[in-house]
């Protein structure tokens, strides 16, 4: 089939579900690793990578998790080379998460081979305390150990990943965090407020009143983080992201642009052809599904002009840049909600939360802070 010439780029995203504890905030899917579960999820896998449009250009990979990086070297070859051998041409842009504990030179090794351009690390914290109350399983030390091999693997782009608001952390602490993140020098951060998801040991934590939540501090938290960041050449370019010049995640922009693209393995969500679904987030369900045959969609959703319409408004205002509604009302045509959207982006603007220029819409810094409440009143309109 011929590569298509007008069709925009597509991402794929892996699911890797084996993590070898669960972190006490932890609500992904994953499963601990088991030697005859990870050679059927690998032959599964295969059998997704069978499916992929061959006529589709795929610019961007992620394989998330669970800890991808805690499959050995010889399965993250297994599982790379079945991928490529898929894809018209290899990707530009291809990440890897990594938890520290699993990084080793030999699978870098074999990373650095298949073409992967992007370690992102799961450091969350330099310090042993907080890193221990989160249930990780690294220390510091082996944060540094992993980030010297990435480092003399020599990946063009990197990236860690912090996490605050964590029960009993000070600012101090935060500031700490990142400064020590930057001396590191990564080509990107991402920076997470911790949240309590149900089904985790820390919402349980929260439901007996062992921790709790403290909204005001939280805003704290992210407005250091943020001056910090921008003083330590890190460009905020999305509210938990920030990057050195050229450096920002495409595969992201992408998925929050609202273009399209295909999740593999279980629990894997894909937003392709018209439709949002997922893959079962059961191991055992999704590889039987791959193995008669008969890819499992569920939540499924029709993705009709409407729905596309909003999302790309509260996704893209996400992003510093924000959004050029002029372009978007073009890729969706026959959206019935456009004056509604509209209306209710000029009441935001009009409370000091959006800006605009022309047909640009961008989040002020108050607007940032308070942006899941904006997301939410427009998914209302
Ligand atoms: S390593 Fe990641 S996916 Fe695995 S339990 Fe921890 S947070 Fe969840």
């Amino acid at each position: 089939m011929a590569l298509s010439t007008t069709a925009p780029p597509i991402g794929i995203y892996c699911h890797v579900p084996f993590c070898a504890s669960t972190c006490d905030f932890c609500a992904f899917y994953q499963e601990k690793p088991r030697r005859g579960d990870l050679d059927r999820y690998l032959a599964a896998m295969d059998l997704e990578f069978a499916q992929l449009p061959q006529d589709r250009v795929v610019d961007t990979v992620f394989w998330g998790g669970g800890t991808p990086g805690l499959l050995a070297a010889k399965d993250l070859e297994r599982l790379g080379r079945s991928l490529l051998k898929r894809l018209p041409q290899p990707p530009e842009e291809w990440t890897i998460e990594m938890a520290p504990s699993t990084v080793k030179a030999d699978k870098l090794a074999v990373l650095r081979d298949l073409g992967v351009t992007r370690i992102s690390m799961g450091v969350q914290s330099f310090d042993p305390k907080l890193l221990e109350s989160l249930g990780r399983l690294h220390n510091p030390k082996q944060i540094y150990t992993a980030w010297e091999r990435v480092q003399a693997a020599g990946f063009p782009q990197t990236n860690l990943d912090l996490m605050f608001a964590i029960p009993n952390q000070s600012i101090e602490q935060w500031e700490a965090d990142i400064r020590e993140a930057a001396r590191l020098g990564p080509t990107h951060l991402s920076t997470y407020c911790l949240t309590f998801e149900e089904d985790t040991a820390l919402y349980v934590k929260l439901s007996q009143g062992k921790v709790s939540i403290d909204e005001a501090k939280e805003l704290r938290f992210y407005e250091r983080g943020w001056e910090l960041l921008a003083e330590l050449g890190y460009a905020q370019y999305e509210i938990s992201n920030f990057a050195q010049p050229d450096a920002e995640c495409r595969h992201n922009m992408n998925t929050w642009r609202m273009q399209e693209w295909i999740g593999c393995g279980p629990s894997a969500a894909s937003q392709f052809t018209g439709e949002r679904y997922q893959r079962p987030a059961n191991l055992d369900e999704w590889c039987t599904a791959m193995e008669l045959g008969q890819p499992p969609k569920t939540e499924c959703v029709t993705l009709d002009h409407d729905l596309l319409l909003a999302d790309s408004i509260i996704f893209g205002l996400r992003m510093n840049r924000g959004v050029d509604l002029q372009s978007i009302n073009e890729r969706f045509p026959t959206a019935s909600n456009r004056a509604e959207l509209e209306g209710q982006l000029k009441i935001f603007e009009r409370e000091g939360l959006l800006r605009s220029q022309g047909s640009q819409y961008a989040l002020t810094h108050r607007g940032r802070l308070v942006c899941d409440a904006i997301g939410s009143a427009l998914l209302e309109v």
